[in-house]
């Protein structure tokens, strides 16, 4: 018999598809915590089984209530609980956050797992620049305010990373032609699991593939950094033509100049003109 696990959070990373994606740390934690707290008990109590285990569990998610938190550290001042989410890394567009906030906060010990994250593992089937990345979770399902997610990381150097759906993939695909033209896409389905793809292409083509042919399942966008000057010149073009439907063309420059770090007069000059 195993040590007892000291009290305390532990954050396990569980598979995001295929069963054999957890490590051998984390069916050890699994199998020596007094609870594990869950999203969804039919779901992690699905894994458990898999796992061979059988353990009690509290339903911890996105409507979890401060009082919720309160109960399950004050368990975690005396026994392990494990955090688990439904698939992958709990906390990463998933909850925990304010559950390790308040735990460290009572001077209670956190201890995270790595394992699976669909984010990290979409990118480095990318070939897109890993160099600089920005994880920046669900785009918002309005039009308007997708667009302005988008205009807002447009200038960043970076390669952007974001989870979807696959009934709202083509409006992002859509979203990022006309406000980021002319960068370098790929579509990660479906990862780990039998029908895995990552599809590579301009955002027109890859909207025209799953027009044609509608994408099923989990899905990661992501989208390369724009890659000189000269696409940032674009890249402000397509974002002032965007801006001024909305807004004056000293603002579209203003914006456009802050996302873009291009001159904010040379901006207004060509916003008054597009106007
Ligand atoms: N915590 C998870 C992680 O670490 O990846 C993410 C949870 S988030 C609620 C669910 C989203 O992650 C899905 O909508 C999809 O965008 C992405 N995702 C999860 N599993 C995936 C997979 N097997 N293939 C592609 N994307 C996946």
């Amino acid at each position: 018999m195993d040590d007892p696990l000291s009290p305390g959070l532990y954050l396990v990373a569980t598979p995001i598809g295929n069963l054999g994606d957890i490590t051998r740390r984390a069916v050890e934690v699994l199998d020596r915590v007094s609870i594990v707290a869950c999203e969804d008990t039919r779901v992690t109590g699905k894994l458990l089984h898999h796992l061979g285990l059988s353990k009690r569990m509290i339903r911890y998610d996105d409507h979890a209530s401060p009082q919720d938190r309160a109960r399950l550290v004050e368990i975690m001042r005396n026994e392990p609980v494990a955090l688990v989410s439904d698939a992958g890394t709990p906390l990463v567009s998933d909850p925990g956050y304010r559950l390790v906030r308040t735990a460290r906060e009572e001077g209670i010990s956190v201890t995270s797992l790595p394992g699976a994250s669909a984010a990290v593992l979409a990118l480095t089937l990318s070939g897109l620049p890993n160099d600089r990345f920005l994880f920046a979770g669900f785009l918002p399902a309005k039009e308007k305010a997708r667009d302005a997610e988008l205009r807002e990381l447009a200038g960043l150097r970076a390669t952007l990373i974001f989870y979807e759906t696959a009934p709202r993939i083509v409006a992002a695909l859509d979203a990022v032609a006309r406000v980021l033209p002319g960068r370098e896409i790929a579509v990660a389905r479906e990862l780990t699991k039998k029908f895995e793809e990552c599809r590579s292409g301009s955002a027109e083509d890859l909207k025209a593939h799953f027009e044609a042919k509608p994408a099923k399942g989990e899905i990661v966008l992501l989208i390369g950094p724009p890659p000189d000057e000269a696409v940032t010149a674009i890249d402000a073009e397509a974002m002032l033509r965007e801006e001024l439907r909305y807004a004056k063309p000293s603002q579209a420059a203003a914006a456009v100049a802050k996302a873009t770090g291009l001159d904010r007069k040379s901006l207004y000059a060509r916003a008054l003109e597009l106007k």
